[in-house]
C-alpha cells in the first residue's frame, strides 16, 4: 500500500511530537472516551431550543430562565407550575448536586463538597473578589477524578471515575448562587479549573458553557469563561472553532521537555514545542489574553534558567497573555514542595524584566482544601 501522501504545507520542526495515530497498543489514558453517566436529560443543560424540540408545555424560554436563575427559586427549586413540574418528572432529571459539606475559608472563599445523584462527589469553589464587589469568581470541577496523571496534583490520584453531565457542570453554579446567596446583579467568572480536565470532557463542558453564555439564563460573557488545559493540543485544536468560544488557560508547569515529562505525563504526547503551535493557531479576540499558569515546585522548575527558557517559549505571545505563577499547594499525595519567597519574587522579577506580565496568584481557601491541586475526594485524601 502507498504510504497516505501528506500535503506541502505538512512541515514539521524537528522537536515536535506529532500524536501517532491512535492504536490499541499506544492509547494513553486520555485517548479513552471517560465514563459517561447515563440517565435523562438534565433539566439544568437544556437551552430554549431544547425545551421546545421536547415539545415542553408552557414557552420554552421562560421555563430555560426559570432554571437557570437561582435567585429567584422558591425552596431551593425553580418556581414552575404543576403542570410543567409534572412534566419535567416524566421526562427529565431534575436533580441538582447535594451540598454535603460547606465550608467557608477565612479567606472567605466557600468550598462546597457536592454529592451526585449516583454517589459520587466532587468539589466545587466560590472566591470572592479581592478588589471590588459584586464579584463572584467560581471555579467549576468538569470529571470526577483525571486520567492526565500530573505528579504534584492531589486530584489525579483519584484516577478518572466519569465524565461530568452538562446539567452536573451547570449544578455546580447554580448551587453555589444558592449557598453564597448571590442576587441577578452579580457579575460571574467561571473557571474550568476544578477537578478534571476539561478537553477531556469537552462535549459537556461546552454545552454547560452554551448555557452559561445564554442571554436569557446567567448570561456570562465568554471573557468571563476560562477554561484551563493541562495541554491536550488536539483539544485546544478543538475548542479554538468552537462557539461560544471561551478564554483558554494552559497549565504549562515546566520548561524543558525532561522536566515537563516528568510532572506531566500528557507532555510525552504532546510536548512544548506542539503546545506552542497550538497557542499560536488560537483565534485571539480583540482584548483576548492567553493565560499560562505556572506552579512552582521546589527545586523542579523554579530556577532562573527556567524562567528565561520559559519567556522564551512565549515569544510573541507575551504581547498578549497573562503569565500567573501559582505556589506549589503541598499535599500527603505528593513530595513537591512550595519554593521560599526569595526564589519565588526572583523567579517572577527576571520573568518581567523579559517582558512577561506576572501575576502572583494568591492561594485561596488552603485552610479547606479547596486550593488548586487539593480537590480531592475524601477518602484519597491522606495526612
Ligand atoms: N486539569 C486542568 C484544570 C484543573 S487543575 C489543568 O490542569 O489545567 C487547575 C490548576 O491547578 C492547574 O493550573 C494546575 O497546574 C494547578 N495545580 C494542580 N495541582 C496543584 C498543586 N498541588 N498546587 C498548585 N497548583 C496546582
Ligand atoms: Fe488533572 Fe489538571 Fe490535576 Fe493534571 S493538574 S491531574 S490535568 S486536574
Amino acid at each position: 500500500m502507498k504510504p497516505a501522501r501528506r500535503g506541502p504545507s505538512f512541515r514539521p520542526g524537528p522537536s515536535i511530537h506529532y500524536h501517532e495515530p491512535v492504536t490499541e497498543s499506544s492509547l494513553h489514558p486520555w485517548d479513552r472516551a471517560a465514563p459517561e453517566r447515563a440517565g435523562k436529560p438534565s433539566a439544568y443543560a437544556l437551552l430554549p431550543e431544547d425545551f421546545a424540540a421536547l415539545a415542553a408545555p408552557g414557552r420554552a424560554e421562560h421555563l430555560f430562565a426559570q432554571c437557570q436563575h437561582p435567585w429567584a427559586w422558591v425552596d431551593d427549586r425553580p418556581r414552575l407550575s404543576r403542570v410543567i413540574r409534572d412534566w419535567m418528572a416524566r421526562n427529565l432529571d431534575s436533580s441538582l448536586p447535594e451540598i454535603l459539606e460547606h465550608k467557608v475559608s477565612e479567606d472567605r472563599s466557600t468550598k462546597l463538597v457536592l454529592g451526585l445523584s449516583d454517589g459520587e462527589r466532587i468539589e466545587a469553589v466560590h472566591l470572592p473578589s479581592e478588589f471590588r464587589d459584586p464579584r463572584l469568581t467560581l471555579c467549576l470541577s468538569s470529571q470526577v477524578g483525571c486520567a492526565m496523571g500530573c505528579t504534584f496534583c492531589a486530584t489525579s490520584a483519584m484516577g478518572i471515575k466519569r465524565n461530568l453531565t452538562a446539567g452536573e457542570i451547570v449544578g455546580q453554579v447554580l448551587v453555589l448562587l444558592r449557598a453564597v446567596g448571590a442576587e441577578r446583579t452579580h457579575r460571574i467568572t467561571i473557571l474550568f479549573m476544578g477537578m478534571g480536565e476539561p478537553l477531556h470532557n469537552l462535549e459537556h463542558v461546552h454545552r454547560a458553557i452554551r448555557v452559561f453564555n445564554h442571554e436569557r439564563g446567567l448570561n456570562i460573557s465568554t471573557r468571563r469563561i476560562t477554561v484551563s488545559t493541562s495541554g491536550l493540543a488536539n483539544g485546544i485544536e478543538r475548542l479554538a472553532r468552537l462557539s461560544p468560544r471561551p478564554w483558554l488557560a494552559l497549565s504549562l508547569n515546566a520548561t524543558t521537555d525532561e522536566a515537563r515529562d516528568a510532572v506531566m505525563p500528557v507532555n510525552r504526547a504532546w510536548n512544548l514545542a506542539r503546545l506552542r503551535q497550538a497557542l499560536a493557531a488560537w483565534p485571539l479576540g480583540a482584548r483576548e489574553r492567553l493565560t499560562v499558569e505556572y506552579v512552582l515546585m521546589a527545586g523542579v522548575n523554579d530556577t532562573l534558567e527556567d524562567a528565561d527558557r520559559l519567556a522564551e517559549w512565549m515569544g510573541t505571545l507575551r504581547e498578549r497573555h497573562n503569565l500567573n505563577l501559582i505556589r506549589m499547594n503541598e499535599h500527603a499525595a505528593s513530595t513537591f514542595k512550595e519554593p521560599d519567597e526569595g526564589r519565588l519574587a526572583a523567579f517572577a522579577d527576571r520573568l518581567k524584566a523579559r517582558g512577561c506580565f506576572v501575576t502572583v496568584r494568591k492561594s485561596r481557601g488552603r485552610d479547606v482544601q479547596g486550593a488548586c491541586g487539593q480537590l480531592v475526594r475524601g477518602d484519597f485524601r491522606r495526612g
